[in-house]
């Protein structure tokens, strides 16, 4: 009976490893360049808002808003100061 248990919670652990493991392929940016696509329209991939047509043309295959990649090119610089 306690082997029922484990098993349950055996499996719901492998469950959220795996859903972990496919959110860790989804984001982390990088290896899939270019915006969220959602029904053919583009989004932000940090924010989730949707990408003006304006900010694809200003940058070809943005991953993320203006707002976003202002923020994530200040950490990246704050980053940079530390090491
Ligand atoms: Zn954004």
């Amino acid at each position: 009976m306690a082997d029922d248990a484990d098993a349950a919670a055996d499996y719901q652990r492998r469950l959220n490893e795996q859903a972990l493991a496919d959110h860790r392929l989804a984001g982390a940016g990088g290896s899939q360049p270019g915006p969220m696509m959602i029904c053919g329209k583009p989004y932000c991939r940090e924010c989730g808002e949707r990408l003006p047509a304006e900010r694809l043309q200003a940058v070809p295959g943005a991953s993320r808003c203006a707002r976003c990649q202002d923020w994530l090119d200040k950490q990246n610089a704050v980053e940079r100061f530390r090491v």
